[in-house]
């Protein structure tokens, strides 16, 4: 977009309790709540990475995920499988990238999602495509040649075939967003969603405790506006309020905001992974732990989660008390009356990963996107392009050849499947805020005795067996909590294992 384009705003109705200077609830369209909704399908390194600048409000910060992307930001490329697992983990995809497209104020500058071939090999023989211009084909060159993708290329598989007939083929390429041009909704304080009617007009009317008639108001929204409300909605409870009338207000986490529900105690662990913390005995503190390639690449494909799906694995209450609210509001939405597609809803509740950006071996019940296993480059001329990249070519006059989508973590030339981000048989340290080093002696020194000085007889290793429930309990922290293994796995810690070596899980005493 040109620099000299007039910056988006939309405009939002509110009604504020102005004794109390607090926005009892806004009314709002299209515009305002597909920006909402479009939040739940961000992964969680890029809402780390756009919180963390300037708006009208600081940069704040986002649990231990801000942690875990900065140190990801400073780790040594040698570390991981391949230059471009770090731009992976630092420009992580969202897989419904292509429904924000139109957003009237989209904040998320990750780049969208292009597709490239090897222009030697593609007119030769099998041949690859990747969504990453700097990788090296085998034959040495990069991918630099770029497809069009057809409208359809990657649909979440809940995309019935009726949706895509209903909006015709690959000449289309616009996306509707969420909800219906004619749909209206009211926003609670914080950011319940609710389509408005009768019944939650009324709502709303029980709900006011002020004496006085509430003021209407109309805001203006530019993109500053909405990072504030980014901000807000990961550490408020009160984020309309908060973004809108109380500028100055601390970007702070409140302590009540984070309670530890789950009460599952001792349980026994199915965790194949093993981890070695260093505690402090008398705090109850993990310091660090010594993890394996295994164990890191879980934590780095936190940052490729949308917010969304981490919602739905736990259950509606990550702690985050409006991201809780604007995840569970969508079991108020009426598919057919308030959504652009039926499937719209199943797609909020399945939210994926972007494909390729899973791990082998994920604990976290959150699947990947996949591209469909054939694929084919297409033109609809005879000599040249455009060419465009389908899984359906008998849209296309002329198939120019048959491809496959690489994974571009390891490195092609390496003919590896390993499927990770970390370099195996690396030792990394994890601090208790998640953020993540190459392990060295030096540094659990220098940083025991300088930053955390705890002495050596308060010093305490043991082992943890890492499975779905702890990697799922640590996932719950990091929203919320610095200090995410500490709580985390403050109830797995009888999971601890003794001595080396021993390979069954202690179950009792
Ligand atoms: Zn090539």
């Amino acid at each position: 977009m040109a620099s000299t384009a007039i910056p988006e705003q939309i405009s939002l109705r509110v009604v504020v309790d102005k004794e109390q200077n607090r926005v009892l609830y806004a009314e709002a369209g299209k515009d305002f709540v597909d920006i909402l909704l479009s939040f739940l399908t961000l992964p969680l390194g890029t809402i780390a990475r756009l919180v963390s600048r300037d708006s009208n409000t600081k940069p704040c910060r986002f649990g231990c995920i801000s942690s875990l992307y900065e140190s990801v930001g400073n780790l040594d490329p040698k570390y991981l499988n391949s230059e471009t697992c770090k731009q992976m983990l630092l420009q992580p995809r969202n897989s419904m990238e292509r429904y924000n497209q139109n957003l009237k104020l989209n904040i998320d500058d990750t780049e969208p999602t292009k597709y490239y071939a090897c222009i030697d090999c593609l007119f030769q023989g099998p041949s690859l495509v990747t969504t990453f211009k700097n990788m090296k084909c085998k034959c040495g060159r990069n991918f630099t040649f770029l497809l069009n993708p057809c409208k359809w290329l990657l649909c979440s598989p809940l995309l019935s075939g009726s949706d895509k007939n209903a909006s015709g083929d690959a000449g289309d390429n616009t996306w509707e967003g969420y909800v219906k041009e004619t749909a209206s909704f009211i926003i609670s304080d914080d950011l319940s969603v609710t389509p408005a009617n009768f019944n939650t007009t009324l709502c709303l009317l029980k709900n006011l405790r002020s004496e006085c008639l509430p003021e209407e108001s109309t805001v203006v929204l530019s993109s500053n506006e909405i990072l504030d409300l980014l901000k807000y909605l990961l550490i408020s409870k009160t984020a309309l309020t908060d973004s809108l009338l109380r500028k100055e207000h601390s970007l702070m986490y409140s302590d009540t905001s984070f309670k530890i529900t789950d009460e599952r105690q001792d349980r026994e662990s199915t965790g194949t992974m093993k981890i070695k913390v260093l505690m402090s005995k008398s705090k109850s503190k993990i310091l660090f732990a010594q993890v394996e390639e295994d164990f890191m690449d879980q934590l780095l494909s936190f940052l490729t989660f949308p917010l969304g799906a981490v919602e739905r694995v736990l259950e509606g209450n990550s702690g985050a008390v409006c991201v809780d609210k604007l995840y569970n509001s969508l079991f108020n939405f009426d598919s057919t009356v308030d959504l652009t597609s039926e499937n719209l809803k199943n797609m909020f509740a399945n939210l994926m990963i972007a494909p390729y950006f899973n791990v082998d071996n994920q604990m976290v019940p959150i699947d990947e996107l996949k591209y469909p296993s054939e694929l084919s480059v297409c033109s609809n001329e005879h000599a040249i392009g455009p060419y465009y990249l389908t899984a359906d070519a008998s849209l296309y006059l002329r198939v120019v050849r048959r491809v496959r989508m690489c994974d571009p973590k390891p490195p092609i030339a390496e003919g590896k499947s390993s499927n990770g981000y970390a370099k195996s048989r690396t030792k990394f340290m994890v601090a208790d805020d998640l953020s993540v080093k190459p392990f060295s002696s030096h540094h659990v020194l220098s940083s025991l005795l300088t930053e955390l000085k705890v002495p050596h007889h308060d010093l305490e290793e043991r082992t943890i067996r890492i499975g779905v429930q702890e990697a799922v309990s640590i996932l719950k922290a990091s929203m919320v909590s610095t200090s995410a293994l500490t709580i985390g796995l403050k109830e797995f810690l009888s999971n601890n294992i003794k001595e080396e070596g021993e390979t069954k899980t202690r179950s009792s005493g």
